[in-house]
């Protein structure tokens, strides 16, 4: 998508994948900041080993506590963090859902789930809180307690929260890729009573949890409209120029989603 867009803009440059073993990233760092490179995205298991590389950290990638996107200005890379702003634009202009004041179960407590939450908490909505390893969400509880409304949950107290929430979220990585395609992140015949189901993983485009949550008639959303708004901001960010949303969006889709492009 972002190829797409220096190509719509007339922009001479290019995006590619780097693959980057923990121990090499100060000397991918180093690259990057080079005058040369606009900057990068940050992706796992980077994200929040990255944020102790980085002189400077934009207030949006402190909160959140992950950065997804590096942009280098005057030789220095700053860390920011657009899947906060990323998912909450897709919320509201994909899926036409307004989350201030709304109940949202959100599943995980990983780099995205901390975007997620960071995101609902501060659009006004109350949270609820599941993640396997409970420790690790009882922690996220704890440092975004001050933003807002926000509650742990067991597994069984998840179960019975599905029948009030208006927005379930996963963001665990259940059910991403060809590793997982037939697993959901929900309990066997567990899905909310009501409201929208949005899946943050994008790959595949209907993972089991979307398929379960349509065939009950609730509204879906996956997470390919994420992907392409906190992209957009990216592009914007490196570049200065306005994104070509659609161009970025119908590239996703042509990749992510060719039976529907
Ligand atoms: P991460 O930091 O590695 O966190 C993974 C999360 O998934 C943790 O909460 C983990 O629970 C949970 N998990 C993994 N396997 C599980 C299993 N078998 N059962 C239950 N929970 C399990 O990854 P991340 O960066 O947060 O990414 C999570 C997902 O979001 C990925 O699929 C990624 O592609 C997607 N994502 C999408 C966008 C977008 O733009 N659409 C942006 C960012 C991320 P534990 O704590 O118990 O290990």
């Amino acid at each position: 998508m972002h190829n797409a867009a220096f190509a719509a803009l007339g922009i001479e440059a290019r995006y590619e994948a780097l693959d980057v073993p923990s121990a090499a990233l100060p000397d991918a760092l180093a690259r990057l900041a080079e005058p040369d490179c606009y900057g990068a995205n940050v992706t796992v298991p980077h994200k929040v080993a990255v944020m102790a590389l980085l002189e400077v950290l934009t207030p949006e990638a402190q909160a959140v506590g992950a950065v997804n996107t590096l942009i280098q200005h005057q030789g220095r890379l700053v860390g920011h963090n657009t899947d906060a702003s990323g998912f909450l634009r897709a919320l509201r202009e994909d899926a036409g859902f307004e989350p201030a004041g709304a109940l949202a179960c959100v599943l995980g407590a990983g780099g995205a789930a901390r975007a997620v939450v960071y995101a609902l908490l501060g659009a006004g909505a109350r949270v609820a809180l599941h993640n396997r390893t409970e420790a690790k969400a009882a922690a996220l509880a704890r440092e975004f307690a001050p933003l807002g409304p926000l509650e742990l949950l067991s597994a069984a107290e998840l179960e019975r929260r599905l029948s009030s929430c208006d927005l379930l979220v996963n963001a665990t990585s259940v059910g991403m890729g060809e590793r997982d395609p037939d697993v959901s992140p929900l309990p066997p015949g567990a899905l909310p009573a009501r409201g929208l189901v949005c899946d943050i993983v994008y790959r595949p485009a209907r993972t089991r949890l979307l398929r379960e949550a349509e065939a009950a008639g609730l509204a879906t959303q996956n997470g390919l409209p994420m992907l392409v708004y906190q992209g957009a901001e990216a592009f914007a960010r490196w570049t200065g120029a306005a994104a070509p949303v659609p161009v970025m969006m119908a590239a996703a889709r042509r990749a992510l989603e060719p039976g529907r492009a």
